[in-house]
């Protein structure tokens, strides 16, 4: 039981940056998402919560594509497992792996994502498409430093509490391409159409904003 209250909780975390406050400036891709935002509530500890997390709905460039319902379950057994559940931002160098594609210089994930992200990046490069992240895993008080930023209002998009943030597990990515990818740019379309292969998911209305899931 332990286990089903903890990932109810991150589902919860999830479900919060889904629909976040109101940031005062919303780009076209956010104001897509917004109009499609899921109606259902989620309950914390249903089964369907667990098991069948919905995603934003993602817009490729020919029209919404349905998102297939993922859940947490490896990555959270490896959180556990290592110790890492409770250390949102407090993650050593050491647990983390180094990767290819940062935008400027050292980017680092958690393995499981690591390994993901190398493969994505890789069958990009196949189709002439250079991946790189902006930002990869976030300390504690870099997500803190980013947040006040937000609440003082030079932020355009939302950035969630310290410790509400996949980037402090090393599971998310912000994609660039020397500006947020989004509508319109050729990595984004990429993106859409061949990250959820690799478990990487539109978890938020950041088009820029992916994360990984089992
Ligand atoms: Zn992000």
């Amino acid at each position: 039981m332990e286990n089903i209250s903890r990932v109810a909780g991150r589902v919860q975390e999830i479900q919060a940056r889904l629909n976040p406050p109101p940031a005062g400036s919303h780009g076209s891709f956010a104001q897509i998402l917004d109009s499609a935002a899921p109606s259902t509530p989620m309950s914390r500890d249903s089964h369907a919560a667990m098991h069948a997390m919905p995603l934003g709905t993602l817009f490729g460039p020919n029209g919404p594509i349905p998102v297939a319902p993922t859940t947490f379950e490896a990555v959270d057994a490896y959180l556990h497992a290592n110790g890492l559940s409770e250390r949102n931002g407090h993650l050593e160098t050491h647990e983390l792996v180094e990767v290819s594609g940062g935008w400027y210089g050292t980017a680092r994930l958690l393995p499981p994502a690591a390994h993901a992200w190398e493969s994505m990046r890789a069958a990009a490069a196949q189709d002439g498409i250079d991946l790189y992240a902006v930002d990869t895993y976030r300390s504690y008080e870099a997500q803190a430093h980013a947040h006040e930023e937000y609440l003082a209002g030079r932020k355009d998009a939302y950035v969630a509490p310290p410790g509400h943030s996949e980037h402090g597990y090393g599971l998310a990515v912000d994609v660039t391409n020397g500006s947020p990818v989004g509508p319109g740019d050729r990595e984004w379309e990429w993106l859409t159409e061949n990250a959820t292969r690799f478990g990487w998911y539109p978890i938020s209305n950041e088009s820029w904003h992916w994360e990984y899931r089992d």
